[in-house]
């Protein structure tokens, strides 16, 4: 068949024959089931060659695709959490598209060490606020090394520090992140015992200090990523839990998730601690997301004390957890965004920084150009598109309770809101919206400005 035949030099020969297999076995299934009339048999051979064609488009097709996210929340571990920035993206395609120095030193000729790549970048933003000290000494008070994943790097600082050990953790932080990360379960894996203080809602120091016996090894402080305890509360401060560690010669180690490395006021959300922050007040070792709030690649990131730190890099599971060469290319690129203090370059920083009135304007625009189709012809869903006041989140385990004010696209029609938003989804790139009282809810925060055009296609298909 001159039309399959077609498809050889794209696809390929195997390709195409698989296709071809797949269709003639449904077709004779069909036969043989005797689900076919004579008309029917014929109808099937005519249809073989657009059938081949539709089922070889499926094979070729990767599992991956891109959205547009139109949810309005930043950080979307659903949807991949943070873009990459285009230096990130450049950086990737020149050192993992050949040979690079990844383990290798380039004056010497000797061999090197893969970690040594971010620990300077990580070393000086991390030291830039750090206080008084002198450049040089900030620079060696601070001392990172990256992993598969923060899981993985909680799981690994518990086994350095504290395997056949108790871990003291308040019973207020025992929390479960997105896609099962429960603390006490990856304790449990690290080979450390779990010693839980204080109640659900109050903690003190003194709970703390009571737990404390020769098997403690850790005091653990772990950031409550995706919850609030509101009303009769209490927390130890960050600087009571350093102060019991100092005093009794034990590291304290904050699971900070989201870890920022700018200053999120900056953005208008409060109550967000950053590294930086976390290491200013004495915490021992942090570890936080590359692909949170710091907006790079998927990644666990340790920061802290030189000598712990080490003793990490000299684990067998730090070898287990490494990353490989596209990491450490898109979290160099990131970093160094940062230090240029360029921030709009790092996508998800962009997003959060978009004020309402910027948003609002994209918004408008839509809807201008989605209303002025021509007049309503027969069979034409009733799109109906407003534009009003909202509130994005940015996700990822950052500040739960903290929104950013925006603008929505607000989209009703005579179908029902899920079956919109499901229509939606169909779109090539598929757009993934919000469903609110009724009504699908676009927020453009999330979405890039050159899909707008894109945005605006596909709701003039569904009002056409
Ligand atoms: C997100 C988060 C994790 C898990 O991080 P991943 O990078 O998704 O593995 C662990 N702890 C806290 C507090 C978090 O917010």
């Amino acid at each position: 068949m001159p039309a399959v035949a077609a498809h050889l030099e794209s696809a390929g020969h195997a390709a195409v024959t698989d296709a071809a297999r797949v269709v003639l076995a449904r077709v004779r299934q069909e036969i043989a089931a005797g689900r076919l009339d004579e008309n029917g048999v014929a109808l099937a051979l005519d249809g073989l060659e657009d059938a081949i064609g539709r089922e070889l488009r499926r094979l070729m097709q990767a599992s991956l695709r891109r959205v547009i996210n139109a949810t309005g929340v930043v950080l979307h571990t659903n949807l991949g959490r943070a873009p990459l920035a285009e230096s990130a993206l450049d950086h990737v395609r020149s050192i993992a598209g050949g040979f690079s120095n990844l383990e290798y030193q380039v004056n010497s000729g000797e061999r090197g060490k893969r970690d040594v790549h971010v620990q300077r970048l990580f070393a000086q933003l991390l030291g830039h606020d750090a206080g008084s000290a002198g450049e040089a000494e900030r620079s060696s008070t601070v001392s990172t090394v990256v992993v598969n994943n923060n899981a993985a790097a909680v799981l690994l600082a518990l086994n350095t520090l504290a395997e056949g050990g108790e871990v003291i953790v308040s019973r207020g932080e025992l929390v479960e992140i997105g896609g099962s990360f429960r603390v006490p379960e990856v304790m449990a894996k690290s080979g450390a015992v779990l010693r839980e203080v204080g109640t659900t809602n109050r903690t003190r120091v003194s709970d703390y200090t009571n737990a404390i016996n020769e098997r403690t090894r850790l005091l653990l402080r772990v950031h409550r990523s995706n919850f609030e305890i509101v009303g009769f509360t209490e927390q130890a401060s960050l600087d009571e839990l350093v102060r019991v560690g100092r005093d009794r010669g034990l590291p304290v180690m904050e699971d900070l998730g989201s870890g920022a490395l700018l200053d999120l006021r900056t953005v208008g959300i409060a109550g967000e601690q950053g590294v930086a922050n976390s290491l200013r007040a004495g915490v021992d070792v942090v570890t936080y997301s590359g692909d949170k709030l710091l907006g790079g690649p998927q990644a666990g990131i340790l920061s802290g004390r030189p000598d712990l730190i080490a003793r990490i890099r000299q684990n067998p599971l730090f070898r287990a957890l490494r990353v490989d060469k596209l990491t450490y290319a898109a979290l160099e690129a990131t970093l160094l965004a940062y230090l240029r203090q360029d921030y709009d370059a790092v996508p998800a920083l962009r997003m959060m920084r978009l004020s309402a009135a910027e948003i609002g304007a994209r918004a408008e625009a839509i809807a201008g150009q989605v209303r002025a189709l021509p007049p309503a012809t027969a069979g034409r869903a009733h799109l109906r598109i407003e534009v009003c006041d909202g509130e994005s989140v940015t996700g990822g385990g950052a500040a739960p309770a903290a929104t950013l004010p925006t603008r929505l696209l607000a989209l009703t029609s005579e179908h029902s809101a899920d079956d919109l938003a499901a229509q939606l989804r169909t779109n090539d790139p598929p757009i993934v919206a919000r469903v609110e009282d009724g009504r699908v809810l676009l927020d453009l925060r999330t979405v890039f400005p050159a899909q707008d055009d894109l945005i605006v296609a596909a709701l003039r298909g569904i009002a056409k």
